[in-house]
């Protein structure tokens, strides 16, 4: 037989390795901003145009290359970082592997401007797929500017795998942060479609940090500093009460380099233990110093998984340097002399404006009117009455049909405000179930208009109700996010949500990223109740809430929506308002472990049935199990 094996072509093998290099437009920023560094660069701009799908620059004043690199540092390992296989145990540059140009190059247009400082005249290279197009002489300013144009263009397969531009723009500025972070002392400029991004000044690491994700960050960051002969850390920690649901500022570096890593993560939650409340994630911005002999970054391809030689000593003192931070911060705060003063006070606090506390009243209550339920509770927890109230016609969820106890709910913008309690108590006296469809199933008209369906609570978790064939048990968790999921799904849709005006605009402060995830679904969110004065930079200020929210759960809201959304906000519209509304049941819906009062409870059971979907809560969990006279006989057998 011939022989059959044979050489890759280069633009072939280019292309292969491309594929471990470049997943995605956040890719190729990565790694041109590192080069950049490289390079000694002190100001680096970067440019994209449709995130980075059709335009990627970067552009630096570092030591540029000469005529022969620039045509060199497109061939596959091709670098002037390491020599050899020991240089890899003394790395202080960020690349090393010689793929990264030659990967670009083979999926894109590339054009490269670069001029040494002593030179006169630069060198300007085009490449398209590996090709070089043209290369001559060129007037260009000291320092390289690299242009990467249609990335995969010639891979339509990967090119039809990128995900929307607002996913992809927030890898690159994933990747922004980590760059920008690592180096305080560089000036960063970012453009994305012709409008400034970021503009970071040459700072310090807290100010870059305090730069990044906005101006309430200062006083949120507790510095943590810790010198032993293994290892130099430095960095802050998010004050713990100003933990987030989402993962988003939790970065180590080391020796500049921002890397990944579990298990160090793992240190920092248990140096956190018990500060935190369920589901919040720490926040940091690490700093580790290590001999670079002690580290392998060879592991992975994009270099952001690296092994450390004693990883359990690291861990250890990781743990211990974050718990001490912490505790400086928390017990001891007076005795701290040499703490930096912007840390036991928070500067927004010191020139603040104290201001009268706020005192709501409702001037419709009137504590003689009667109400149907007995329960003083139901004040209280009037705030569910979005979901508890008997819908006034199967799936409608129309505000016209409030129950009594909400008019104690202050707040209230409502057509029929201040109509007689005693109709509205007529609709909860009787419990109907008004959808057929989904009636037809369950209940039959007959034996819910002769007997008066009772309900009620088991261990605080599960609504109980009777029908003429024996038993329903709902979960109340489940049935309250399938009352609120559809109803969400509704107001966003057909855009019918009603708003609560706040005579105080809230004003809520994230991060560029949040901010701009926030954009894209600002519309949507508008759709059930949410008004919007201001959305950018780093300030939301909102002047209109849905109904039936409270204005403390907003922050958890939108973070929850941050948390959700995370990576992935989906390209198709209809899959953005399932999320969205998915999350705000989640948010919203009523909790194991809550009271809820007669009212409520047959409230809930009324709209549950009115739903479309009622088996299943809208995360494909069952909403309720029904146990027939029969299955009850068989136990007793
Ligand atoms: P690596 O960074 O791993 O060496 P790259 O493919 O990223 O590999 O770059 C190849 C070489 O091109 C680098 O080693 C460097 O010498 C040169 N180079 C790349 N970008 C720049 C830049 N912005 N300024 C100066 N030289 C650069
Ligand atoms: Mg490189």
């Amino acid at each position: 037989m011939a022989d059959i094996i044979q050489l890759l072509p280069d633009h072939v093998a280019n292309q292969i390795a491309a594929g471990e290099v470049v997943q995605r437009p956040a890719s190729v920023v990565k790694e041109l901003l590192e080069n950049a560094i490289d390079a000694g660069a002190t100001e680096i701009k970067l440019v994209i145009k449709d995130a980075g799908k059709t335009l990627v620059q970067v552009i630096d004043n570092g030591v540029g290359m000469t005529d022969t690199d620039a045509r060199l540092c497109f061939e596959r390992h091709a670098t002037s970082k390491i020599k050899k296989a020991e240089d890899l145990f003394l790395l202080n540059t960020k690349g090393f592997r010689g793929e990264a140009l030659a990967s670009i190059a083979a999926i894109a247009h590339v054009e490269l401007n670069t001029r040494q400082e002593q030179e006169e005249v630069g060198c300007q290279i085009k490449i398209e797929g590996s090709k070089v197009v043209s290369q001559e002489p060129s007037v260009a300013p000291k320092g390289t500017s690299l242009l990467v144009k249609n990335l995969f263009y010639n891979i339509p397969a990967r090119r039809n795998f990128l995900k929307s531009d607002a996913v992809e723009l927030r890898h690159i500025i994933d990747e922004f942060h980590r760059v920008a972070l690592a180096h305080p002392d560089i000036r960063f400029d970012f453009y994305s479609n012709n409008a400034e991004l970021f503009n970071l000044p040459p700072s310090n690491q807290r100010q870059r940090i305090v730069n990044i994700f906005g101006g309430k960050t200062n006083e949120k960051l507790v510095p943590v500093n810790e010198v032993t002969e293994v290892v130099t850390i430095s960095g802050f920690i998010r004050k713990p009460e100003f933990a987030k649901k989402s993962r988003g500022e939790q970065f180590f570096f080391v020796n500049d380099r921002y890397i990944k890593s579990p298990y160090l993560h793992h240190a920092i939650n248990s140096a956190f233990e018990g500060l935190l409340k369920d589901g919040l994630q720490p926040g940091y911005f690490l700093f580790l110093t290590v001999d670079p002999q002690t580290i392998d970054i060879n592991i992975h391809p994009t270099k952001t998984e690296i092994k450390f030689d004693d990883e359990h000593t690291l861990y250890a003192i990781l743990r211990s340097a974050v718990k001490h931070s912490l505790g400086q911060f928390n017990v001891a705060p007076v005795l701290d002399f040499d703490s930096d003063p912007n840390l036991d006070t928070p500067y927004g606090y010191k020139d603040k404006k104290i201001s009268m506390p706020t005192i709501e009243v409702d001037a419709n209550f009137n504590p003689f009117k009667e109400e149907v339920s007995n329960d003083t509770n139901s004040a209280v927890t009037s705030k569910k009455s979005s979901s508890f109230s008997s819908g006034s016609g199967g799936h409608s969820f129309k505000r016209d049909a409030q129950p009594s106890w909400e008019s104690l709910y202050v707040g209230l913008k409502d057509d029929d405000e201040g109509e007689s309690v005693t109709i509205e108590s007529e609709r909860f006296s009787s419990v109907q179930f008004e959808s057929e469809e989904v009636t037809g199933k369950l209940f039959d008209d007959s034996e819910l208009t002769s007997s008066k369906a009772t309900t009620f609570q088991l261990q605080k978790k599960y609504v109980v109700t009777t029908i003429k064939s024996g038993m329903v048990i709902i979960d109340q968790t489940r049935a309250h996010q399938r009352v609120l999921y559809e109803q969400y799904l509704k107001e966003i849709t057909i855009n019918e949500g009603v708003s609560q005006q706040l005579i105080f605009p809230l004003e809520l402060h994230f991060g560029k990223v949040e901010i701009s995830l926030l954009q894209t679904l600002k519309e949507r969110l508008e759709g059930t109740g949410f008004a919007f004065e201001k959305m950018e930079d780093d300030v939301v200020v909102i002047n209109g809430i849905p109904l039936h929210v409270t204005e403390s759960e907003v922050p958890i809201i939108l973070e929850q929506l941050i948390t959700d959304f995370g990576d992935d906000i989906p390209d198709s519209g209809f899959t953005q308002t399932d999320m969205l509304a998915k999350t705000l049941c989640k948010t919203l819906a009523v909790r194991g472990g809550e009271t809820l009062t007669n009212v409520e409870q047959e409230n809930l059971v009324n709209n549950l049935f009115a739903c479309t979907e009622p088996t299943v809560s809208p995360f494909n969990k069952p909403a309720f199990i029904t146990m027939s006279a029969g299955d009850i006989e068989k136990k007793f057998m």
